[in-house]
């Protein structure tokens, strides 16, 4: 039966409980135990599926296909461990699940309350699958005192207290602020973070206090003291330059000695970094820098694309150069002129993004990529938008577009190489979708097999691979009837469903580098596992900028 790692915020958001989170996964693996990452949510949605990237970030889709929380994403990145559909819940559909069972009168005419209806939903979900792992680390989203966590930390309470003694500890993150003027580190906000987490009944046997300043001993054993913490579980937490330092950086300052102490863990394994020092090198030491213009919709907001950038930083360290992403909004290259923005860079990446909205722009970056021979990205939108620049430009097709922007114009002007397809095989089993399904249910959704031609560009990628499996989240489809006219005009599909029906990589023969993929490499590149496509992208941008 697995060990509970509950993790709580309290004083602000955004402490970095992710990261948090996924470095001490990070750091039990490294001693031999087996983890797995979860993540509470308490907001309404259901899922983050139909959130705006400028509310929640990136939506992040595992293998399963569930559409989640970016944090799923920081987890894997440490971890490697796949996530699952089963490592992500929401308020809102904890309270979906309890009122579809009230109506079909599974309560058996029950007053349906929070406690215990709304509670044991969230204990039936922490207990999924506890038997698989050592360590199940469940993070709670928001800041302790929000309205809606509070069923979330109710359920905590009460499935630590339904465990064996020992079987689950709480690790709480706060902030210690510095106040310039006096010159002090105020421990006050902690005290009252934990105040607030003692009022429902739990008391944190971890602390973990993110601080801009060194935090003396005196502080430490000042929030001990109040707070009813061994000293030595009081783990500062200070600003690094890489989220990649933080498991070595936690270790340092005993994070995971703290947490295999609080399960009286003894002796402890001795932890095995090299994974973690390699990674740290390649950052450190980073030989030159390429320059990669990415071009989409949601510029304004880094973490609408977090893999993407992740992903490019995984590909630097695989070739020991330090990427420098530049985010160019889509709709300025439109502009008269406006290409010339992308002049000087070594690679274009077009990645992935919904609606009409800045597409002629990402049309031209393709055009101006194919034709200057720069290395080119594209995901998803990305790979469609260069379907239909070369439909455009080089097949004669001068009206070609998407099946979406029609929709969402509600009038048909373009000829849809890219379309809407209503049912497609995945496994061994049928998948149909309508356009006028509700609007979480209409996707091609997680991990699907693509078949690669021999001595393609893609194959190459994949150490000579016949197939390659990525995740997918997207609506629309490269209509394949537009295949032979664009592969007589150096268009490429070199990736194709097992089946053959749905275009998954294309890439353009005379180029140096040039590759679509309809599915989303980013989401499975880790730091010491570089995804494949972002690795050689990369590569191509570094004999760009050696050639220049
Ligand atoms: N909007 C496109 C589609 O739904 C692309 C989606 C994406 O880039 N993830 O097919």
């Amino acid at each position: 039966m697995a060990r509970y790692i509950f993790i709580t915020g309290g004083v602000v958001s955004s402490l970095g409980k992710g990261l948090a989170s996924a470095a001490l996964g990070a750091l039990l693996q490294a001693r031999g135990f087996t983890v797995r990452l979860r993540k509470l949510d308490p907001y309404l949605n259901v899922d983050p599926g139909t959130m705006s990237p400028f509310e929640h970030g990136e939506v992040f889709v595992t293998d399963d296909g569930a559409e989640t929380d970016l944090d799923l994403g920081h987890y894997e990145r440490f971890t490697g461990v796949s996530a699952r559909r089963t490592d992500t819940i929401s308020a809102g559909r904890i309270y979906s699940n309890v009122l579809e069972r009230e109506r079909r009168g599974e309560y058996l005419g029950k007053t349906i309350q929070v406690i215990p209806h709304v509670t044991n939903e969230i204990k039936d979900f922490l207990a999924i699958g506890e038997d698989e792992v050592d360590f199940m680390l469940c993070e709670i989203g928001g800041t302790v005192g929000d309205i809606e966590g509070l069923p979330f930390f109710e359920a905590i309470r009460q499935f630590s207290q339904d465990r064996p003694r020992g079987q689950c500890i709480l690790m709480h993150l706060t902030l210690m602020p510095y106040l310039a003027a006096s010159g002090e580190l105020k421990t006050k906000p902690t005290q009252h973070s934990v105040k607030e987490l003692r009022s429902i009944g739990l008391q944190p046997d971890v602390l973990v206090c993110r601080s801009e300043h060194p935090i003396p001993d005196r502080e430490r054993a000042k929030i001990a003291l109040f707070c009813n913490v061994r000293p030595d579980s009081v783990i500062p937490a200070y600003d690094l330059k890489s989220i990649y330092e933080a498991p070595l950086a936690y270790h340092r300052v005993g994070l995971d000695r703290a947490v295999l102490d609080a399960f009286q863990i003894s002796p402890a394994p001795r932890p095995d970094l090299r994974r973690w020092e390699d990674v740290n090198d390649r950052l450190t030491n980073a030989e030159g820098e390429v320059r990669v213009a990415i071009v989409g919709k949601y510029t304004q907001l880094e973490d609408a694309y977090k893999s993407i950038s992740e992903a490019l930083t995984h590909g630097g360290m695989a070739n020991r150069v330090r990427v420098r992403p530049e985010w160019i909004d889509a709709e300025k290259l439109e502009q008269p002129d406006g290409v010339h923005l992308l002049d000087g860079f070594h690679g274009i990446l077009v990645p992935g993004g919904f609606g009409e909205r800045g597409t002629e722009g990402m049309v031209a970056a393709a055009k101006y990529a194919r034709e200057r021979k720069v290395p080119y990205l594209g995901i998803c939108l990305g790979m469609q938008m260069a379907v239909i620049e070369a439909a455009r430009n080089l097949a004669g097709i001068t009206d070609a577009g998407s099946e979406e922007f029609d929709h969402e114009a509600g009038e048909e002007r373009f000829t849809p190489v890219v379309y809407h397809l209503k049912e497609w095989v995945q496994g061994n089993s049928r998948v149909e979708r309508k356009i006028t399904d509700d609007k979480g249910g209409t996707m091609r959704l997680g991990s699907y097999t693509a078949t690669l031609a021999p001595g393609s560009k893609i194959s190459e990628v994949y150490d000579g691979a016949s197939e390659m499996e990525d995740r997918h989240r997207h609506r629309y489809e490269i209509d394949a009837r537009y295949r032979e006219p664009l592969e007589a005009c150096g268009l490429w599909f070199s990736g194709m469903s097992p089946d053959g029906r749905l275009p998954e990589v294309v890439e353009v023969k005379d180029h140096p580098w040039f590759i679509g993929v309809q599915s989303h490499p980013e989401l499975k590149s880790k730091p010491f596992a570089p995804a494949p496509l972002f690795r050689d992208f990369v590569r191509a941008a570094k004999d760009l900028e050696r050639m220049v």
